[in-house]
């Protein structure tokens, strides 16, 4: 379980550092993290959770989060991760189908008022008891609580757990629809963050940067489980992302290891000030979550020092890793795929429609099986049975090449798939391409509806200079010569950002379903 590999690491690697919060300068080592955590087990066991109850946190990163995540592991309760950018609406849903029973939130954090949108909600949320506020005397309540509670309670918890007994209720991020509750056990995510870590090479000298949300698994998983897995150090730049802060972070705190989605990356690189720091203590990171541009990636190796920079390819409802590049990889694999399947992991590639495995070379559904697996969205049988088939192979939704050797190619989700005039086009490959157009710093492509084609292809931009406009035909005479004429995007939109989740990903919907609206 979580809570005994800890004790593990704590055993070998007491002295070192464990966790540090920049924004507060607070630090601890691995023997006063295993501390800290007991208090935390304590004072939720005197708030009365017990095994299988949900406790739900809702709050930027900050060293609590990872506090309350080992705690809620260690006594059997089901941590269920709240999205920060949640509003009252979303907050009631969440806590109502997962039955929270204790809830931790900060008091506030930029726009978000949690303190006032949790009062407003409470009076419809009947399972709910307790609220616990970081950062306020309801924290300290909280401690000094379990303070009366005998140590030996939390080794009684360990003897009712097993590896399988689910630990984490993990929302999908919501790019394509509602978010779906994930149901994760110990045995899942504390083997997926450790063999993350194991490829990466993790070791106690491992300084580990996250400005990637905690809510979701690349924060909680492959950043907190991985890092506390080898006895690396956790650092917390910023409540929230933040460019600056994170490359401040990296060169103060001398981090080996920076993870970030695509957009994070882009941001750091494109900073004013990104020469001015000393990166140079990095030595790998993880790129993931979305579609990682090849560019991107060549300039995060070439001027970030990450040589062994790692590209992963999952889902929240596969603990989230399947695939992941090596440390081994030349640039080409490690640029151009997500890598081959991590260890006690299968994926095939399947016809969508028949489940048949297509042959090598061939683009279909990527589909994985192993211990890696959810148990299943939290109380919604029926769409578990949607994803996951009879012989328990998880049915991503997503495209994927994979050649002889094995490395994994993301082509793009089935549901953004452009089907124009009967051709198939993928949105991924006509970005990878606009990329390189020097007037585009960043470009999504969606299918919006179309009388002679059934749809079309457009293009949404945002300009690397808002000063210097690109045309529709200036677009379209770059593609032509270049790209199959009906992959030629027929629509062009100039726009100053994308909708996204928190997870930084991009809502395609929504921006299909605007121009569809201007459009029509
Ligand atoms: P929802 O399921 O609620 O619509 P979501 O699928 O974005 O949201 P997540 O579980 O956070 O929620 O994201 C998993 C998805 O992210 C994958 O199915 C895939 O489409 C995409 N993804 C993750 N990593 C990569 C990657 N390295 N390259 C391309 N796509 C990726
Ligand atoms: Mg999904």
């Amino acid at each position: 379980t979580i809570g005994t590999d800890l004790a593990r690491t704590l055993s070998r690697f007491g002295d070192r550092e464990a966790l540090v919060e920049v924004a507060s300068g607070r630090r601890w080592t691995y023997t006063e993290l295993g501390r800290a955590v007991d208090e935390v087990a304590l004072g939720l066991l005197a708030k009365g959770v017990t095994k299988g109850d949900r406790v739900g946190i809702w709050a930027p990163n900050c060293a609590e989060w990872v506090l309350v995540q080992y705690a809620t592991a260690k006594i059997g309760a089901i941590l269920v991760n709240v999205n920060p950018a949640y509003r009252v609406h979303e907050l009631a849903y969440v806590l109502r189908q997962a039955g929270i029973t204790v809830l931790v939130s900060a008091t506030h954090h930029k726009t978000s008022d949690y303190r006032r949108m949790i009062e407003q909600v409470r009076a419809e949320s009947p399972v709910l008891r307790d609220v616990v506020y970081i950062g306020d005397p309801t924290w300290g309540g909280l401690l000094a609580a379990g303070a009366a509670v005998p140590q030996s309670r939390l080794a009684e918890c360990e003897q009712t757990l097993t590896a399988d007994d689910p630990v984490n209720i993990q929302y999908t991020s919501g790019t394509t629809g509602f978010p779906k509750g994930a149901t994760l056990s110990h045995h899942n995510i504390l083997n997926n963050g450790y063999w993350v870590a194991e490829t990466l090479a993790y070791t106690e000298h491992d300084r580990v940067c996250l400005p990637v949300p905690f809510y979701h698994c690349f924060g909680m998983v492959m950043g907190n489980l991985g890092a506390t897995s080898h006895g690396a150090c956790i650092v917390i730049p910023a409540p929230a992302f933040d460019a600056a802060t994170t490359l401040q972070t990296v060169q103060d705190e001398r981090c080996t290891s920076l993870y970030g989605v695509p957009t994070m990356f882009i941001a750091e690189l494109n900073h004013p000030d990104f020469g001015s720091y000393d990166l140079s203590s990095l030595r790998t990171g993880i790129m993931a979550g979305s579609p990682c541009p090849e560019e991107v990636m060549k300039r995060v190796v070439a001027e970030m020092h990450m040589a062994e920079v790692s590209i992963c390819y999952g889902m929240t409802e596969t603990s989230p890793v399947s695939t992941q590049t090596r440390r081994d990889d030349d640039l080409a694999h490690r640029t151009e795929t997500v890598g081959r399947v991590l260890p006690h992991i299968e994926v095939k590639v399947a016809d969508p429609a028949s489940g048949v495995t297509v042959p090598r070379g061939t683009p279909g559904e990527l589909c994985t099986r192993g211990y890696s697996v959810m148990l299943g969205y939290w109380e919604e049988p029926e769409r578990t049975a949607e994803v996951i088939d009879a012989a328990r192979w998880m049915h991503t939704g997503d495209l994927a090449v994979m050649n002889d050797d094995g490395y994994v190619r993301i082509v793009g989700r089935i549901k953004d798939m452009i089907i124009r005039g009967g051709e198939n086009v993928y949105p991924r490959e006509i970005e990878e391409f606009l990329y390189s157009h020097p007037k585009i710093a960043d470009v999504q492509v969606v299918g919006v509806p179309d009388e002679k084609y059934g749809e079309e292809i457009a293009a949404c931009v945002i300009l690397r200079d808002p000063e210097d406009p690109l045309t529709r035909d200036e677009l379209a005479r770059f593609c032509r010569s270049r790209l199959a004429h009906y992959k030629v995007p027929r629509h062009l939109d100039i726009v100053d950002a994308f909708p996204m989740t928190v997870s930084g990903k991009v809502r395609k919907v929504e921006l299909r379903e605007r121009l569809a609206r201007d459009l029509g």
